[in-house]
Order: C-alpha cells, then sequence, then structure tokens
C-alpha cells in the first residue's frame, strides 16, 4: 500500500499585466467579419474568465447563426472575387511570413493574454506553444508556392492530354478548443490561406482572447477584407451552424470526440470535407532496460503540460513489472516538487484547469479510480481556495476495463499498470486496448523493440525516448481521435481539391 501525499500547494495569485494586454481587455471584444468589427446581431455578450482566481476578465460579443451566415457571405465573396484566391500563391506566403513575423515581435503580450485566458504557465507558453506556433506558420507558408498538380500522358500518344489541378477547397469552417487557442486559431487559419482558402473561425468559448488578439494583427497587415472571420460563440450555436452552413466546403474541427461525432453528422449533410482532431488517452510503455531517469522526468512533463489538458499526453502507463517500483516512486517524487500557481507567476510550473466543471470532472474520475481499485500513490485533491487547482495525481495498479483506463480525463491524472509479459504483440494490444488512437510513447533502448512496436500500435504519433525534432510533422490520430492530419504536406493539401482537365487535340 503506497501512501498518499498530503501536502497540498497552494496557489499565488498576482496578475501584472503589461499596459497593451490591458488596453486589448478593455476594448469591447467582437466579432470579425468582413474586415470590420462588428457586434453580435443579438447584441449579446459572454463572460470570459481567469480560471486561476474564478473572475471575470473581459466580455466577448457572442455569435450566433446570424453573425456566422454573414461571416461565411464574407469569406464566399472574398474566395470567388477577392483577390485572396487568385493572389499569387508566392504572396500569399509572403503575407503568412509577415503574420508570423509581426506575432514574434509581439510574443510577450500573447503569452500574458492566453496565459491569463487558458491558465496556462508563461514558461510553458513560451517554450512549447509559441515557438511551435511559429514554426508552423513559417512552415505551412512555405507550402503555399509549392502546391502543385501532375500531367499524364494521352492515349494513344500525341492525342491529348490531362492534367490535375490542384485547387483551394473554397470557404474552410474552422472550430477550435481551449486547451491551445493561440496554436490551434494560427495552425487552421494559416492552413487554410496557404492554400488560398478563405476562412470562418469559431474559438472555444472558454478562451476565446487570443483568437480575437489574432484577429486585430490579421486588421494591421491588411489581408483582403473577408479572408478570415472571427465569430466567437457558444458551440452549439455558432459552432453548430458553421458546421451545418450550406456554404461551407470544409469543416477542420479539433476538441472533443463527441462534439467531433456530431461534427461529422451535420457536415454530411452537405457532404463537407472534415478534418478532426478529437481527443486521446494515449500509452506510454517502459521497459526494463530504459533510461528510467529520463522517462519518468518527461512522463511528468508531459501529465502536467497544460495541466493534463493536452491532447497527444501519455495518461495511460504501462511499466514493466521489473521497474514497477522504481519508476513509480520517481514519478511521485517529481510530481510532488510540481509548483502551482497562476500562470503568470513566474515560479509556477502547472496552471489551474479551465473551468469549475473540468475540476469537478477530474475529481469524480479520481474518486471513480480509487473505487474500482486503482492505488494513489500521490495527489487526488483540488486545491482549496479560488480558481480551478488539481494536484498532480497518479494512481498505480489500474484495471484495464476501468473508466480511469478507458476515458479520456482531460487533467493531470497518470493511471499505471505493470505488464509482464515479453511478446510484443501482446503488449500491443495492451496499449491499443482504447477507442482512441492519437499517441503513444515508447521507453527503451533497444533498437527492434521501437521499430517493431512503432508499426504494431495504432497511433498517429509515435515518440521514443521522448522524441525530437518533430518540427511541422502531419497531426493527427487513428480510430476515434480523428480523420486526417494537420501539419506538413498533408496539412496544407487536406484545403484543397483535384480537378482533372482532359484537353483533345
Ligand atoms: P469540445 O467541447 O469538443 O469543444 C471544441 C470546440 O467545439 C469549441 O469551440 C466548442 O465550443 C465547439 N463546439 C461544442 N459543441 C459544438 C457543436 N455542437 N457544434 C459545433 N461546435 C461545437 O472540446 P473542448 O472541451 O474545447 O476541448 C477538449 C477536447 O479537445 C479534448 O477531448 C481534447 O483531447 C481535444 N483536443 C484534441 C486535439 C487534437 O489535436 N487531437 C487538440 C486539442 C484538444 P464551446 O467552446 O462554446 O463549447
Ligand atoms: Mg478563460
Amino acid at each position: 500500500m503506497r501512501e498518499p501525499d498530503q501536502s497540498s500547494p497552494r496557489p499565488e495569485v498576482s496578475p501584472a499585466l503589461r499596459a497593451s494586454v490591458r488596453a486589448f481587455l478593455a476594448r469591447p471584444a467582437h466579432l470579425l467579419i468582413d474586415g470590420q468589427w462588428q457586434e453580435a446581431a443579438s447584441g449579446e455578450t459572454f463572460d470570459v474568465l481567469d480560471p486561476a482566481t474564478g473572475q471575470r476578465i473581459a466580455s466577448v460579443a457572442k455569435g450566433t447563426a446570424v453573425d456566422i451566415d454573414r461571416a461565411v457571405a464574407a469569406a464566399r465573396r472574398a474566395f470567388t472575387r477577392g483577390p485572396w484566391s487568385r493572389m499569387l500563391s508566392a504572396e500569399r506566403g509572403r503575407l503568412l511570413n509577415r503574420l508570423a513575423d509581426l506575432i514574434e515581435s509581439r510574443l510577450d503580450e500573447i503569452a500574458e493574454l492566453e496565459s491569463l485566458d487558458g491558465g496556462n504557465p508563461l514558461s510553458s507558453l513560451r517554450r512549447a506553444d509559441l515557438p511551435m506556433a511559429l514554426a508552423n506558420l513559417r512552415a505551412t507558408a512555405g507550402w503555399a508556392d509549392k502546391i502543385t498538380g501532375e500531367t499524364y500522358l494521352s492515349r494513344p500518344a500525341g492525342h491529348g492530354l490531362t492534367y490535375v489541378l490542384r485547387q483551394p477547397i473554397g470557404v474552410a469552417g474552422l472550430i477550435t478548443p481551449w486547451n491551445a487557442p493561440f496554436l490551434m486559431a494560427l495552425n487552421k487559419i494559416g492552413t487554410a490561406l496557404a492554400a488560398g482558402c478563405t476562412c470562418v473561425l469559431k474559438p472555444a468559448e472558454l478562451a476565446p482572447l487570443s483568437a480575437l488578439w489574432l484577429g486585430t494583427l490579421i486588421q494591421e497587415l491588411d489581408f483582403p477584407a473577408g479572408t478570415v472571420n472571427i465569430v466567437p460563440g457558444l458551440g452549439p450555436e455558432a459552432g453548430a451552424a458553421l458546421a451545418e452552413h450550406p456554404d461551407v466546403n470544409k469543416i477542420s474541427f479539433t476538441g472533443s470526440t463527441a462534439v467531433g461525432r456530431s461534427i461529422m453528422i451535420a457536415a454530411a449533410g452537405t457532404m463537407k470535407r472534415v478534418t478532426l482532431e478529437l481527443g486521446g488517452k494515449s500509452p506510454v510503455l517502459v521497459f526494463p532496460d530504459a533510461d528510467l531517469e529520463a522517462a519518468a522526468a518527461a512522463i511528468t512533463a508531459e501529465i502536467t503540460f497544460k495541466t493534463g489538458q493536452f491532447c497527444a499526453a501519455g495518461t495511460r502507463l504501462f511499466v514493466h513489472h521489473d521497474v514497477e517500483t522504481r519508476l513509480l516512486d520517481a514519478l511521485s517524487t517529481l510530481s510532488r516538487k510540481i509548483t502551482l500557481g497562476h500562470g503568470l507567476q513566474a515560479s509556477t510550473q502547472m496552471g489551474p484547469l479551465i473551468s469549475r466543471r473540468q475540476l469537478d470532472r477530474v475529481l469524480h474520475y479520481i474518486d471513480e479510480g480509487k473505487r474500482s481499485g486503482a492505488q494513489l500513490v500521490t495527489g487526488g485533491k483540488a486545491v482549496p481556495g479560488s480558481g480551478f487547482f488539481v494536484e498532480p495525481t497518479l494512481l498505480a495498479d489500474a484495471r484495464p476495463d476501468t473508466s480511469v483506463m478507458t476515458d479520456e480525463i482531460f487533467g493531470p491524472v497518470l493511471c499505471a499498470a505493470p505488464f509482464v509479459e515479453d511478446d510484443l504483440d501482446a503488449i500491443a494490444s495492451l496499449a491499443n486496448h482504447t477507442p482512441y488512437g492519437l499517441a503513444a510513447k515508447i521507453w527503451t533502448r533497444d533498437l527492434r523493440t521501437t521499430h517493431q512496436l512503432a508499426r504494431k500500435l495504432d497511433a498517429g504519433l509515435i515518440t521514443v525516448n521522448g522524441g525530437g525534432g518533430e518540427g511541422a510533422r502531419p497531426f493527427g490520430g487513428f480510430k476515434q481521435s480523428g480523420i486526417g492530419r494537420e501539419g506538413g504536406r498533408e496539412g496544407v493539401l487536406a484545403y484543397t481539391e483535384l480537378k482533372s482537365v482532359s484537353i483533345g487535340y
């Protein structure tokens, strides 16, 4: 029996905001439609909270189906008549690179705003989300003038020619979640634009501010009116209206598997193309020959990154029986040292969960885990006081079919189980025993184990020994973790249609 950790780290809350962020928050946050900031048709707004304090930090216009309609019409005009889809592709790439430079020149501002809205520590935004967002945008901008078609020889020779055009798909509807709001918004907008599409973005209600901030930069750079439209609002209203809209050609959605399913159904009405980046319950496999110290550090960093609200996090830990005790000891020591606090506090390593609801959900799963026989090794409690804080939690001896091992918890809860098998097929089947298939992580020094398992695991992203140099790789999942890939060449091509043109001489 392992003793649970009794210490409760208390968050320190003292956000001191820079003037530009205060000014942004003080301005009314409207909808960006056809190059103009506009009020919602309903005149209504919704509150945006700082999850570290539960305090309101802004009010944002609440877009509904009427606003989505106007935004889609603007995007359609910009696509068919406006300069965007007719612009030289190199010019589109150049404008996207200028956007990257402008964002980079104001990185401190966006880091602060994003941290305040979503709760993520400044340090992790500066280390992960923001550099990744910029690198992805620049890589995507580079694809803009490299989208090419093909030519086929005629049969019989000399009688004609067939060529294949690759054209932008049209108006893209983009729906993003709250856990990496800026990164997701920028990834989707950048990719749609690089391919020559115009777009309407519906950011998450719980963290919409960085998308609106991005809208102000897009305005500053004089992107043609209607190229990028941003309509914050509620999922079942604005989001659903976008997914159903008959004049939207494609939906790119990142969020939960449940909502992804409803998007697919809504999209079916007009046979919209869909890219779905959904949930995960990713396995981590630790073999006896692994560098346990490095594994413990990386596993802890990942389960506390975004307070566990990270779709590709390794949340089901399968550790070989021979090294189980050593690894769990190292993990619990590291997780007790994590400093919780307001994201804007320099010392903070882990911020709050996004909402009261998410906190209740995480605590519910921890209770379910204990009830189903898992051992609480460390953490397990909410942190008293304001804000939605929970301790990093480690549950051991979790059984495969209990809810903590099957459901995406989306909190800093790592569930471990030992394995004794040597057969890689049996190990892969343990890891693959989930409806999800986003990521899988392997810790071993053995090449045969590495390459054979990489093929056997049902996951779109495989990381070995902590990985490195992922770059703008194709990102997405198998099974119920989604459809299609974002990033890399595949990501850009997903915003295009093919057209075969046959010409007789
Ligand atoms: P969510 O509830 O599915 O919401 C995602 C987005 O969809 C939000 O903008 C939401 O609006 C909107 N939405 C909700 N209901 C809708 C509907 N009926 N029609 C159209 N849009 C609707 O997900 P979340 O809670 O924000 O994010 C957490 C989930 O995202 C997790 O499952 C996580 O794994 C997944 N995720 C996946 C990836 C990936 O790349 N695979 C990356 C990040 C997150 P509201 O905000 O107004 O509800
Ligand atoms: Mg918020």
